[in-house]
């Protein structure tokens, strides 16, 4: 039995890795490279695996860099079962979808400039076929996915599904765990619950995308947020915020109803204008089953979710065209959540040369975005071809991160009964390496930071490096 590293081992996103054992393969997570277009190019090039020689595929949750290569993987040839979180399920149907529209969106861009390489890397089909591989299962369910292979789902806290992996090989008399992190969530953030505790794992495989640093507390971001809102009403003007469409515009939609007397969002009107995060919203609303306590009193005393009378669910064009001539009063959550793209486009076009107006900058924005440049506090930004002079208050509020940070992290690897062996995967390599540092210093754990190709030998736990 072993274990190769593969994806997400060099980079930020991308995550896979391949379990052999019993005479079986099996992958966790198959995501997409995401990031500029050398890296994205990645995303095409062949498995390091025969598609079909794959048993089964289990998937951590929903987000594009964990299960964005699936529809390529049937479309190459795998027939086998995706085991992975019922809600998962649901929010696949909604990302998988928009991630092959924007292929199919991008290769017509390129037919259309001339180039070769035209066929998008799947299509909306592709993706719906691959949701039909995929078999529900609810958190703490232990499930025997081939003989001698068990699977369990513990909840990760990340977004709603989410889920850190655990699994049991049993192979001619030797019994091994392994336990793989997913994404995992901050401890202590509104309507999910915080990751659950590890149990017992001879080897984990922990992310570490906040592996170096520490966010701010909730107390501080709430504070942070209530004071915008205040001085956006006090300027007479709008709030614009990008936001990712899974987990953020949920979370926000969440504070505004906690928040709604203290920040006096009465007079405001809020408007969730993407249609990609209003039906992420109404599977958020619709699986209460896995909110936290808080969450859960919430909804019962209020009797609706999210609890806001003046939101407005603006998922066609017309509606949120109708949002331009709003000058006060009007908070807009918007895609994309790095502002690559998307509506918020419109919405900054309108706002952002106004100095009464205000942007809450409350996601990670990769390098050579707009929203980078916003939180680099650029002063001119061109917005569909045309420059525009940034007169807008832009506030970077970090708080909110679906990520936990380093102590976050520690306190999941020490909820761990025995001392593990630590696997540090899924960040930047810098990160990694500091992470692993901490781990040692922290927790007294073996730690090692594999790299793609690196072979993990589950009986004796020798890690056999690739050749490089
Ligand atoms: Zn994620």
């Amino acid at each position: 039995m072993e274990l190769e590293f593969y994806g997400a081992t060099r980079r930020v996103t991308g995550s896979c890795h391949i379990l052999r054992a019993c005479g079986y393969t099996v992958l966790l997570d198959c995501g997409l490279v995401q990031g500029g277009a050398e890296d994205e190019a990645v995303n095409r090039q062949p498995f390091p695996f025969d598609p079909v020689g794959i048993d089964a595929v289990v998937l951590s949750h929903g987000h594009i860099d964990h299960s964005g290569r699936i529809p390529l993987l049937v479309k190459r040839g795998y027939r086998g079962p995706i085991h992975t979180h019922e809600a998962t399920i649901e929010l696949c149907r909604v990302l998988l979808k928009d991630s092959a529209s924007l292929a199919e969106h991008d290769a017509e861009r390129r037919s259309r400039h001339g180039h070769h390489n035209t066929k998008p890397l799947y299509t909306v089909d592709d993706a719906m076929r691959a949701v039909e591989h995929m078999q529900g299962m609810r958190y703490e369910e232990m499930r025997e996915i081939l003989p001698g292979i068990s699977v369990r789902l513990h909840d990760a806290g990340h977004i709603l599904g989410s889920a850190f992996v655990e699994i049991q090989v049993n192979e001619a008399g030797k019994r091994r765990t392994i336990v793989f992190s997913g994404d995992l969530g901050q401890y202590g953030i509104p309507i999910l619950n915080d990751p659950a505790a590890i149990g017992h794992a001879d080897y984990v495989l922990v992310e570490s995308t906040y592996g170096d640093r520490l966010h701010r507390s909730l107390d501080e971001t709430m504070k942070e947020l209530g004071d915008i809102v205040t001085n956006a009403c006090r300027d007479c003007g709008n709030i614009l915020i990008p936001a990712f469409a899974i987990g953020r515009s949920q979370e926000l939609l969440y504070l505004f109803g906690e928040h709604y007397h203290a920040w006096d969002l009465a007079s405001w009107q809020v408007f969730l204008d993407s249609p990609m995060a209003i039906e992420a919203s109404r599977i958020y609303w619709e699986h209460s089953e896995l909110w936290d306590e808080e969450a859960s009193v919430f909804r019962k005393n209020l009797r609706r979710m999210p609890p806001l009378g003046n939101l407005h669910l603006t998922a066609r064009v017309e509606q949120s065209i109708a949002i331009n001539s709003r000058r006060q009063g009007a908070i807009i959550i918007a895609g994309s959540g790095m502002c690559n793209g998307g509506r918020i486009i419109h919405h900054l076009k309108n706002n952002i040369e106004r100095p009464e107006c205000h942007i809450i900058i409350s996601g990670f924005m990769a390098a050579g975005t707009l929203g980078r440049r916003l939180v680099d506090g650029d002063k001119e930004v061109y917005l569909h071809g045309a420059p525009y002079r940034v007169a807008a208050r832009v506030h970077t509020v970090g708080g909110l991160s679906a990520h936990g940070d380093r102590d976050d992290l520690l306190r999941w690897l020490g909820s761990c009964e025995c001392k593990p062996n630590v696997y540090v995967v899924h960040g930047e390599d810098k990160v990694k390496e500091q992470f692993r540092e901490t781990i040692k210093t922290e927790l007294a754990f073996e730690t090692e930071v594999p790299k793609p190709g690196d072979i993990l030998d589950l009986v004796t736990g020798d890690l056999k490096r690739a050749q490089s």
